[in-house]
């Protein structure tokens, strides 16, 4: 039997560089097409020839095109683009992203990689997949990289072509954040026995690099590789006009400015008191210390589950009181000595909001702890009726 075929854009990033990993040590038969479209970050071309040229010699061959879309995306208006502003520097999910985007880029782009493939499974007789490197981090500035627009996509070719019965799209990034596609690439290079530096050495992100190819850093994809590089453990292989420490400490602030400003636009203002500003709710006054019904504990601030219903007892104090935490919660304990006490504090260990205490006052039954928490820092869920 045939290998089944795969068609992507290789555009020089670590998304479509991953992806490209990703369907080799699937086994599939890749055809990448690299898109020259009058980008400001024109080296990514650079990396992706010397990509491909890595993995040539290491034995996996994959048929690579060059696209020349210069003239048609002259047409457009964009930052991106050679003729457009500077690219906005901040987090990627910054409303001034939005210069960044390129008209009906991705329409065109997957319309590209589907005619190729359809001539592919002519020629050859066996069906392709349209794969696409697409990931939720995209999904707030690019509207054309989230599922509903693909979806209509795909529609629209099948009806559109003959022969589409044999053309599918595959997207396996599409609930993935750019850490999880990180590690789905250390699993690839792993089982097809590569280096992650050399292969991460040969991408680059950056929207505006500098003469000599480095990242600044600052751009908003500069900061979300940089997090998430930090995220796995690991450094960023590529150049950077800055040292990775400095590099780093700076995509690290931006993403502390940005998460504030998105809590203070998101919660009422006793909740950001107490959970970014380590404030208390008055005892007797929150949402919850009395509440009674089954359900389920969220912080407030990240979604992350904390208790349940089952965990909680009335202890009088006037704020929620817990005895056990959830098996996954992992919530930090700090020593505390404000006030002239010492006391233990807890936050959240995702998103570090301050949640409460802990204090040894508990049901001796369940181990003797009391947490002591505010309502503010918590969203309840109640469970559904079975
Ligand atoms: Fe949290």
């Amino acid at each position: 039997m045939n290998k089944k075929n795969a068609v992507m854009a290789l555009s020089g990033g670590m998304d479509s560089s991953s992806l490209l990993l990703h369907l080799l040590h699937l086994g599939y038969n890749v055809t990448c097409l690299s898109f020259d479209y009058g980008q400001k970050h024109h080296v990514e071309l650079e990396r992706a020839k010397s990509l491909v040229e890595y993995l040539s010699q290491h034995g996996y061959e994959v048929e690579h095109k060059f696209v020349d879309l210069k003239s048609a995306f002259s047409l457009f208006e964009s930052d991106l683009l050679v003729n457009g502003g500077d690219v906005p520097e901040g987090h990627y999910e910054e409303d001034s992203m939005k210069a960044t985007v390129v008209p009906n880029r991705n329409a065109i782009f997957a319309s590209l990689l589907y005619g190729t493939a359809l001539s592919l499974s002519e020629k050859t007789g066996s069906s392709s997949v349209v794969a696409l490197g697409v990931h939720s981090g995209d999904h707030a500035i690019y509207p054309d990289c989230r599922p509903e627009f693909y979806n209509a996509l795909d529609h629209a070719f099948a009806i559109g072509n003959w022969g589409s019965d044999s053309i599918s799209f595959y997207l396996p990034y599409l609930e993935s954040d750019k850490a999880g596609i990180l590690r789905d690439a250390e699993t690839a290079i792993g089982a097809l026995e590569l280096n992650f530096e050399e292969v991460f050495s040969r991408t680059i992100t950056s929207y505006s690099p500098d003469p000599d190819g480095r990242s600044s850093g600052k751009t908003g994809s500069d900061v979300e590789r940089i997090l998430a590089f930090h995220s796995i453990g690991r450094e960023d292989p590529i150049d950077y006009v800055d040292r990775w420490e400095v590099v780093l400490q700076a995509a690290l602030a931006t993403e502390r400015t940005h998460k504030e400003t998105e809590y203070k636009e998101r919660l009422t203002a006793i909740q950001f008191h107490v959970t970014r500003e380590s404030g208390t709710e008055r005892a007797f006054t929150g949402e919850y210390y009395d509440e009674k019904r089954a359900g389920d504990y969220f912080c407030i601030c990240c979604d992350k589950l904390l208790f349940t219903s089952s965990m909680k007892f009335d202890s009088g104090c006037g704020w929620p009181s817990f005895h056990t935490e959830h098996h996954d919660a992992g919530i930090l304990r700090i020593e505390d000595r404000t006030h002239g006490m010492l006391r233990i504090e807890v936050r959240c260990d995702a998103c570090d909001a301050h949640l409460g205490h802990v204090f040894p006052d508990g049901p001796k039954q369940y181990g003797g702890e009391r947490y002591c928490i505010n309502s503010a820092s918590l969203k309840f869920d109640e469970e559904e009726d079975q």
